[in-house]
């Protein structure tokens, strides 16, 4: 099946560490869980999501997302797709902001208005 929409990420880290995330920077992450919001057009979901669920070594450096995903004591808890024909993946940020305790600012969202596509929940797990 060929699937367009947005995809949230539930993203646990086990204990806190920095990592280098492109241009942006040196990252301080606490441990906890975070909620990415990502988007695929076209038809590209599911690949984008499986590509994000692939072992580190089989990926290409592209997005912020796999600077993080490419890092140790990493592991994504649990994928959420949300089929769509727009782009709604700023809309769902919004939403996701409100429900969390931080952002990890310029995450994500470097080509749209957003501060962040990234969100931190500490130890609650989002959506469980
Ligand atoms: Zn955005």
């Amino acid at each position: 099946m060929i699937f367009s929409g947005s995809y949230l990420l539930i993203i646990f880290i086990s204990k806190q560490k920095r990592i280098q995330i492109g241009k942006l920077g040196l990252i301080k992450f606490g441990s906890g869980y975070y909620c990415y919001v990502g988007s695929a057009l076209k038809g590209k979901l599911i690949n984008r999501v499986k590509r994000h669920l692939a072992p580190p070594s089989l990926k290409k450096i592209h997005w912020h997302i796999d600077y993080l995903l490419t890092s140790f004591d990493i592991s994504i808890i649990k994928s959420i797709l949300i089929t769509s024909l727009i782009r709604e993946e700023c809309i769902i940020a919004q939403t996701i902001k409100k429900l969390s305790k931080d952002e990890v600012l310029g995450f994500g969202s470097s080509d749209c208005n957003c501060n962040s596509h990234l969100f931190y929940f500490g130890d609650k797990e989002p959506f469980n």
